[in-house]
């Protein structure tokens, strides 16, 4: 017979045999379970699951595309969220900063993004692993991971490329700087090396890493 003895306040409890110890835990200590306590919902933990932000794009004279994002002038990844509990979108695109840290609730540590879903009340979060990795041009294009992410109860549906982008002259070295791409394509010209320049196609796709 088996039974169960609290230990101590917080819910830790040992299981402590009663009469005849059983043929297969001769060899061992007697096993022990530590149960969830107020702070660790275990039922309502929710996985972690890891992404990535791709992009595919035509890039004519120009490579290392990527967000303006330092310590200094930090970048905001502007995102649609939606609730993987219940579905609900989030009505507005958010903003996940890297380096801004925000409290998860019942002393779950901290993430870049928090966020309490209006419809099923459950919380959610996001946090940006690194730096964003540099988009290299190559003939023809092909999808480069750009920045990972992970996600516990929500999902980045679609990303929006807001902000200022940096792009570098291929051969000239040439910086660009303030470079948008909220509408799809970018023009400008290389004085240096003497030709236009240009980011076309851009496609944004967001996958599991
Ligand atoms: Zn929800």
């Amino acid at each position: 017979m088996w039974g169960r003895v609290p230990l101590n306040t917080t819910s830790v409890y040992r299981h402590i045999y009663f009469g005849k110890q059983p043929e297969h835990d001769i060899a061992g200590p007697p096993p022990y379970q530590k149960f969830a306590t107020a702070d660790e919902p275990s039922t309502t933990q929710k996985s972690l699951a890891m992404y990535a932000l791709t992009l595919s794009a035509e890039l004519a004279g120009v490579t290392n595309l990527r967000p303006q994002d330092t310590q200094e002038n930090n970048f905001f990844y502007t995102f649609k969220v939606q609730c993987t509990s219940c579905r609900e979108t989030h009505p507005n695109p958010i903003a996940v900063n890297r380096f801004e840290n925000n409290e998860m609730s019942g002393s779950r540590g901290e993430a870049n993004f928090v966020w309490k879903c209006k419809n099923c009340k459950r919380e959610s979060s996001a946090t940006i692993k690194a730096a964003p990795t540099p988009y290299e041009q190559t003939e023809p294009a092909k999808a480069q991971k750009i920045i990972e992410f992970d996600c516990r109860g929500l999902e980045f549906t679609e990303f929006l490329p807001e902000g200022e982008w940096l792009v570098d002259g291929i051969d000239s070295n040439t910086k660009f700087e303030g470079v948008e791409l909220t509408e799809g394509e970018w023009f400008d010209y290389d004085e240096k090396a003497g030709e236009e320049v240009s980011i076309k196609d851009l496609k944004w796709d967001i996958v599991r890493a």
